[in-house]
């Protein structure tokens, strides 16, 4: 039988909803909204179209949103100011670097200057730190581990006592994602097994897998044959592997995107699977709205 398709699409829009009726009730009641600002130093032409993404959300939300633009020669000094700047003000609940960042900028400095109640991408070692003790520390998940598990919570995956499988060790996808999936509570009490590229046995660990969480970034590493029938395949894997012609502009190229899991034969398998894309890629963003209401909650002590 045929998986059970996850849509990031779907979710997204139902969570979006969501975060609006809050933010309309939150306006009426107490006279403020979420203020989101991105700083993007450059023109990276990627980290463009996501800054973009992440305004055009905010705004369709009913955010205060501040898109800060600022130039590929800006000092680490200058930026450290900006950011300073933002901390200090009171408009603002969520702060977001886009990286990457040029060469002679220090990232590490600068995401460890972002005040971490206004840290929404979760990135700051006080909010990792916090994420690890979970419970009610935690205040800022990481947004795509966050979307992750909101997509398997949302599609009914009996999460405890389950075997969760997650390829890859990354900040931030695997160790988020594995150690959110340990925690006590709602969503999670899986048992949790990281494999990574010195791991001896992929195969083995991910056909235990009842959850199978992929984010190496290698296209089709997970063979169909290693996935257990009926299980929760989520494929965090966004690889180009080409380009065709788009269909709605016309003259113009787009990527062929292809996920870590062979999606075609998987589906045949699993009991449900995200594609890509279309799976946990709409979910990031969505989740960094979240967090960024969380934060003027958290401020305003909104329950
Ligand atoms: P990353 O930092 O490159 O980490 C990849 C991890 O996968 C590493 O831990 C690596 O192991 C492991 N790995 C690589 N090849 C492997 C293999 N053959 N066997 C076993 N393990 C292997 O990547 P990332 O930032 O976590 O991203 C992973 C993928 O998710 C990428 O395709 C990325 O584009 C995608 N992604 C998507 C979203 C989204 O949709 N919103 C967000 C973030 C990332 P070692 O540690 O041993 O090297």
């Amino acid at each position: 039988m045929s998986a059970k398709i996850i849509s990031g699409t779907e979710i997204r829009k139902q969570i979006l909803e969501e975060i609006k009726a809050e933010v309309t009730e939150i306006k009426e009641k107490h006279g403020i909204v979420p203020g989101l600002v991105t700083i993007l130093v450059g023109q990276n032409p990627a980290s463009i179209s996501y800054v973009t993404l992440k305004i055009k959300t905010a705004n369709q939300l009913g955010f205060h949103e501040i898109q800060d633009d600022q130039s590929p020669d800006i000092s680490e000094e200058d930026l450290l100011g900006l950011i300073d700047k933002y901390n200090n003000d009171d408009s603002i609940h969520g702060i977001l670097v886009q990286l990457p960042l040029p060469k002679h900028i220090d990232e590490k400095k600068i995401l460890n200057a972002i005040d971490p109640d206004k840290d929404v991408d979760g990135f700051h070692p006080v909010n990792v730190g916090r994420l690890m003790i979970g419970g009610d520390e935690v205040r800022f998940p990481p947004c795509t581990p966050a979307g992750i598990q909101e997509m398997i919570v949302r599609t009914g995956v009996e999460t405890s006592g389950a075997e969760a499988v997650v390829v890859g060790r990354s900040n931030i996808v695997g160790k988020p994602i594995a150690n959110m999936m340990l925690q006590k509570g709602p969503g999670a009490n899986s048992t949790v097994t990281v494999v990574h590229t010195r791991t001896k046995d992929l195969a083995a660990h991910c056909k235990r897998a009842d959850i199978l969480i992929v984010a190496a970034g290698v296209p089709g590493l997970v063979k169909p044959e290693w996935i257990k029938p009926g299980a929760c395949v989520i494929d965090v894997g966004v690889n180009r592997v080409g380009e065709k012609p788009s269909v709605k502009n016309p003259g113009r190229m787009v990527a062929i995107l292809r996920g870590d899991v062979d999606f075609d034969a998987a589906k045949e398998i699993a009991g449900s699977i995200t594609p890509v894309p279309g799976g946990v890629g709409p979910m990031t963003i969505t989740m960094l709205m979240k967090n960024t209401l969380k934060a003027l909650k958290m401020s305003a002590g909104i329950a």
